[in-house]
């Protein structure tokens, strides 16, 4: 008998794709389960399915396709079995690797398990991959919106998302604050916590963090990318993102010591290669300005770092060799946003905890034209949960009016992953081509307005989504 999920039975035309020796292992009708969503979800996902069969089918040309397959959540779960977050609905996601979801009502009075949530414990979906490229005529409030073309990898699992946390006045609060203000005080006054707290509590493991930046470096070494930037604020929080930090330093250099440079090693390097008869202590004062004035212990441990970074890299890296590496530096998450509006495009791949890569991927998005064109997965080992950023918008819902972008950019980025990137390639080209024409959703349609463009015409979801299928020309599949 085959398998079955929530009493439905899994389609028999189709099989599961397996992963093996970390890649996946794709059958030519491969099962991807999906959920449809609440609200616009509907609407969304109908037109997002046809543009995937359309990619689909015009780059394997019936040799391959994706046999959907639904599971349940949200209202319609609720509806149907009288629960938000079926169990099979978990158990066929993990059992098939690879889902797309609409987005889900949140319900309000809480008490709901939270199917993001759900799946990233059962699943480990360690990181949300957030990539951030412009489209060519999305109004943008920056000048120049082209230069960003940015792939975040946010921790997913941690930080002050843990869940950890006590109201105020709750007896948990108070025995863990009095416990800090007996036992842990070591400053006296000065680190007590007021007794009218609520208290959370920011875990970052090493697991966390060394499972998320492995991801961020395999990642630009197979894309062919230069630069690997650490975002933390570990210059206050110096034992969870100072640590951040220091640990993506130390796997860069433990896991990929041949394909990276750290940017101090690269300053250290370069010193040396335009003067190769400088001294260690002349060398350690340019790459930290101002050693002179500082500790003799600060400087000896400088000088130390130049001596190892010489003696262990200089035969591999050094004589311009390291301007060949993957680039691995580390930017304060108050700079970085300050930053992807200077300087967009020094910057390819980020990875961050949980909060500064929530605050950066959506002010990040923002420049590019908005949510509704903004794609995410949630990915680990050997499984990927893909959807749109953006909530149900439940006043569309059923009208056929929303833009049905960012859930279809989401399935780009699913294809991708997966290993059938000319399908991801293809959509990005025929939602690019649909733009550029001015056939765009409401949302578009409206923005351009604002910028003065007229003449746009505008599309329903559906329309929208049979543009994007005429734009998958022969010429750009050919081209993908
Ligand atoms: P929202 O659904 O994202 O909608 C807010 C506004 O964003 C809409 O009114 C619309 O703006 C614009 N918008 C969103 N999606 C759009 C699309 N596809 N095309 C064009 N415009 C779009 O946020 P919300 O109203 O705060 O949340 C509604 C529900 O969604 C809540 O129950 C929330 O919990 C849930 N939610 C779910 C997820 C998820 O499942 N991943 C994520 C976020 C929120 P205009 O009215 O200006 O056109």
């Amino acid at each position: 008998m085959g398998l079955e999920f929530n009493g439905v039975p899994a389609p028999a035309e189709g099989s599961a794709i397996d992963y093996k020796g970390e890649k996946f292992i794709v059958p030519d009708r491969a099962i991807i389960p999906y959920i449809e969503g609440d609200g616009t979800g509907r609407d969304i996902w109908k037109a997002a399915r046809r543009v995937f069969d359309a990619a689909v089918e015009k780059v394997f040309r019936g040799k391959r396709r994706i046999v959907w397959y639904e599971v349940f959540a949200g209202e319609k779960a609720f509806k149907r079995f009288g629960e938000w977050l079926p169990q099979g609905t978990l158990d066929a996601i993990k059992e098939f690797r690879v889902a797309i979801k609409g987005p889900l009502t949140t319900p309000v009075g809480g008490g709901i398990r939270s199917l993001n949530v759900a799946l990233r414990q059962l699943l480990n979906l360690y990181a949300c991959w957030r990539p951030v490229k412009y489209i060519p005529g999305v109004p943008s409030p920056v000048r120049h919106p082209e230069r960003m073309n940015i792939v975040i990898f946010r921790e997913n699992t941690e930080d002050v998302y843990a869940g950890i946390e006590w109201r105020e006045g709750s007896a948990q609060a108070k025995r863990l604050i009095d416990f800090v203000n007996a036992m842990l005080s070591v400053d006296g006054a000065k680190k007590r916590v007021r007794t009218d707290s609520g208290i959370g509590i920011k875990p970052i493991s090493v697991t966390g963090t060394n499972q998320l930046v492995r991801r961020g470096l395999r990642f630009a070494l197979d894309q062919g990318l230069k630069t690997v930037t650490l975002v933390h604020k570990g210059n206050i929080m110096k034992f969870t993102e100072g640590s951040f930090r220091d640990w993506g330093y130390q796997l860069a250099k433990e896991e990929f010591r041949g394909a990276i440079v750290t940017e101090r090693e690269s300053w250290i390097l370069d010193q040396r290669d335009k003067n190769p008869a400088a001294s260690i202590e002349a060398i350690a004062a340019r790459v930290e300005p101002g050693l002179d004035m500082a500790p003799g212990a600060f400087r000896l441990q400088v000088e130390t770092e130049v001596k190892a970074c010489l003696d262990s890299i200089r035969a591999t890296h050094g004589n311009g060799k390291w301007k060949g590496k993957v680039m691995v530096n580390d930017r304060i998450a108050d700079s970085m946003l300050q930053q992807i509006l200077t300087r967009a495009d020094e910057y390819q791949v980020l990875c961050t905890p949980n909060l500064n890569g929530d605050y950066l991927s959506d002010a990040c998005a923002a420049q590019i034209g908005g949510l509704g064109l903004a794609p995410g997965g949630n990915i680990g080992d050997g499984y990927g949960v893909f959807e749109a950023t953006h909530g149900t918008a439940p006043k569309y819902a059923d009208q056929d009016v929303v833009n049905p972008g960012a859930l279809i950019r989401s399935g780009a980025l699913m294809f991708e992953f997966i290993g059938w990137p000319e399908v991801g390639v293809l959509i990005e080209r025929a939602l690019a081509a649909t733009i550029a024409e001015h056939r765009v959703t409401y949302d578009l349609e409206r923005l351009m307005r604002m910028e003065g463009i007229t003449g746009a015409e505008k599309l329903g979801t559906s329309a929208f989504a049979d543009a994007i299928i005429e734009n998958m020309s022969e010429k750009a599949v050919a081209s993908g």
